[in-house]
C-alpha cells in the first residue's frame, strides 16, 4: 500500500530554484534554442512542468509506469474508451457511475462499441460474459451509490486469460486504500475531483497505466484530443494530494462510527457500507483495501421519496450537494440527483430505492455528525403524518 512518507517525498523540489512547493508554470509555450531543441517542453497542451510533476506523483502512488491528467474524471474515462475501435466490446459493472453510463451508451454505442453490463460482484459473471470481441473490462469498486465491491485480483486473472484490459475506476477508494495495479489491473482512472483533490475546489481526472505502451497511447490521446488539466488545477491537486493519507484515514474512522450507529437505527431499512460485516462482499473489501472509505448509503423504513427529501433537507452539517470526497460532509438523494436520468425500474433494481440517501462523511467530529443525523430523524418523525412511520415509532 502507498503511505504518507512515499507520497510526501515523491513530490519534487523545484530543480531550478529549490522551491518546496511545485511552481505553477502558467505558460502556453516554451522558447526553443533551435527548431526542436528545447528543455523537454515545447507547447503546454503536450506537456507542462506543473502537470508533469502531478503525473509523476500519481504514477508512483498507483504503482503505474505512466499517468496522464485530464480536465475531468469523464475526460479521463473518455481517453480510455478511445483505445478501442468499432466492433470492440466492453464488459462493465452494472452499478456504474451515471456519467460513464451516459458516455458509453449515448456517445460510444453509436460508433459501434458494444457494452454489456454485468453484476461484477461475482467474478464468474464476468467470465461468462466474455466474447472474442471483448477488449476491455470496466470495474468500479466500490460503486456509487450502493458500495458494491468486486474482486479486482480475480477479475484481473480473467482479463489476462481473455487477452483484454482491466480498467478500475478507483475514485471511491483512492490509492490510500486500494492500488488496483498491484492487484493485476492494467489501468486505473480517478475522478480526482473527489478524494484526491479532497477540498471540493476543482474538477480533474487521472489515468494511470501499468504498461508503458498503453500509457503512451493515453498520452497520445491526451495531446491529440486536448482535454488537459490546467497548470493551476494541477498545482491545486498536488496541494490536495499532500494530505491524502491523513484525510482518508479520518474519513474512514468517521464513516465507520456513523455506519455502526445507522446500522442499529430503527428508522433505517438497508445500509450499504463495505466496513460492516453484513456487507455482501465485506471479505473481499477487507482483502483488497486498507480501509472502507467515507461513503455510506442507506434507505429508510418508509421507502418514499417524500421521506428522503424531508431527511436530506433537515441536516445542518451534511450539506445537500452532488459530489463527494471533500472535507465537509455532504448528503444526497440519488433518485432525484445523480441517478435521475436512469429509468426508475432499472434504478430500483440496482438498489437505488426511492428513499436511498448517500452520505459523504467529512472531517467534522463524528459525534457532531451523528447528532446531526439524529435530529434529522427526529424532524422527519415529528413532521410525518403517515401512519407507517408513526406505527414504527410506537412499535
Ligand atoms: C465523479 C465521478 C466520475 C466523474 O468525474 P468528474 O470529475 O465529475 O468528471 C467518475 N467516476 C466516479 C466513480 C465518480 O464518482
Amino acid at each position: 500500500m502507498s503511505n504518507a512518507t512515499d507520497l510526501l517525498h515523491c513530490i519534487p523540489v523545484d530543480p531550478l530554484t529549490g522551491a518546496i512547493s511545485v511552481p505553477i508554470y502558467q505558460t502556453s509555450t516554451f522558447v526553443q534554442e533551435a527548431p526542436g531543441v528545447n528543455k523537454g517542453y515545447d507547447y503546454a497542451r503536450s506537456n507542462n512542468p506543473t502537470r508533469t510533476a502531478l503525473e509523476g506523483i500519481i504514477a508512483k502512488l498507483e504503482k503505474g509506469s505512466t499517468a496522464a491528467a485530464f480536465s475531468s474524471g469523464l475526460a479521463a474515462i473518455d481517453a480510455v474508451i478511445k483505445l478501442l475501435k468499432t466492433g470492440d466490446e466492453i464488459i462493465a459493472v452494472d452499478d456504474i457511475y451515471g456519467g460513464a453510463f451516459r458516455l458509453f451508451t449515448q456517445v460510444y454505442e453509436k460508433f459501434g462499441i458494444k457494452i454489456t453490463y454485468v453484476d461484477t460482484t461475482d467474478a464468474a459473471n464476468v467470465f461468462n460474459a466474455i466474447t472474442p470481441n471483448t477488449k476491455l473490462i470496466w470495474l468500479e469498486t466500490p460503486t456509487n451509490p450502493t458500495l458494491k465491491i468486486s474482486d479486482i485480483e480475480a477479475i484481473a486473472k480473467i482479463a489476462k486469460v481473455s487477452n483484454c484490459l482491466l480498467c478500475v475506476d478507483s475514485t471511491f477508494a483512492s490509492p490510500a486504500l486500494q492500488q488496483p495495479i498491484n492487484l493485476g489491473a492494467d489501468i486505473v482512472v480517478h475522478s480526482a475531483t473527489k478524494y484526491l483533490g479532497g477540498h471540493s475546489d476543482l474538477i480533474a481526472g487521472l489515468v494511470i497505466c501499468k504498461d508503458r505502451a498503453v500509457g503512451e497511447k493515453i498520452k497520445f490521446l491526451q495531446n491529440a484530443c486536448g482535454a488537459i488539466l490546467s497548470p493551476f488545477d494541477s498545482w491545486l491537486l498536488i496541494r490536495g494530494l499532500e494530505t491524502l493519507h491523513l484525510r482518508v484515514k479520518q474519513h474512514c474512522i468517521n464513516a465507520g462510527e456513523v455506519a455502526n450507529w445507522l446500522a442499529t437505527h430503527p428508522l433505517v431499512d438497508k445500509i450499504y457500507y463495505p466496513g460492516l460485516a453484513t456487507h455482501h462482499n465485506h471479505d473481499i473489501a477487507t482483502k483488497q483495501s486498507k480501509g472502507f472509505g467515507g461513503i455510506i448509503s442507506f434507505s429508510l423504513k418508509e421507502d418514499t421519496e417524500a421521506a428522503a427529501i424531508a431527511f436530506v433537507t433537515s441536516t445542518k452539517y451534511f450539506l445537500l450537494a452532488e459530489s463527494l470526497g471533500g472535507i465537509k460532509s455532504l448528503i444526497s438523494h440519488p433518485a432525484n440527483m445523480t441517478h435521475k436520468s436512469i429509468p426508475a425500474a432499472i434504478r430500483r433494481a440496482n438498489g437505488v430505492s426511492d428513499s436511498l440517501i448517500r452520505l459523504s462523511v467529512g472531517l467534522e467530529e463524528a459525534e457532531d455528525l451523528i447528532a446531526d443525523l439524529e435530529q434529522a430523524f427526529e424532524k422527519i418523525t415529528a413532521n410525518n403524518s403517515t401512519t407507517a412511520l408513526s406505527s414504527l415509532q410506537t412499535a
